[in-house]
């Protein structure tokens, strides 16, 4: 069975666009330094509460699982323990026992895993660039279908039959 990755903010729940628009009603300004201090301190509960699911993809993630075909884990940078607390309890209420791995920010999803012949679905180029380069294979979720050189989807079911 394949090793299949999937993000989560971005992909399986519009989280993103949650904190962006949080970031930008508190004025903040787009820099690396300040934009770390804000993702450190976020409230999660509260982004999770305002964030949606991105085409239908609870029950496209369960279609993925039924379908038998890979070994599914959800991928997802965190910036704290109580994003990691708050990303799992909300995947919990969908799926009592798929693999969670939470990855610090500062560290690459390629260096926490064996990415050479799995999958990765992301909605972050740099993720799929570095994942492409240790040997794997990347696959761009995007909601404009923007691959940026990458085989793009914008929704996760569509994986069953593109994957063998
Ligand atoms: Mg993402």
């Amino acid at each position: 069975m394949t090793n299949l990755y999937i993000d989560f903010d971005g992909v399986i729940v519009n989280s993103i666009d949650v904190t962006y628009k949080m970031a930008s009603d508190l004025g903040i300004e787009r820099n690396e330094e300040n934009y770390s201090k804000f993702y450190q301190n976020l409230d999660w509960c509260d982004v999770l509460k305002k964030s949606k699911p991105i085409n239908d993809s609870w029950k496209c993630l369960q279609k993925i699982i039924d379908s038998d075909k890979f070994n599914v884990a959800i991928l997802t940078h965190v910036n704290s323990l109580a994003e990691i607390e708050e990303k799992v309890k909300m995947i919990r209420r969908h799926f009592k026992d798929i693999t969670i791995i939470s990855v610090p920010k500062s560290i690459s999803k390629t260096n926490m895993l064996k990415a050479e012949g799995s999958v990765l679905v992301d909605d972050f180029v740099g993720n799929l660039d570095e994942w492409k380069a240790a040997g794997g294979y990347g696959i761009r979720f995007d909601l404009d279908m923007d691959g940026k050189g990458y085989p793009v989807i914008d929704r996760l079911d569509v994986l069953v039959d593109m994957i063998d």
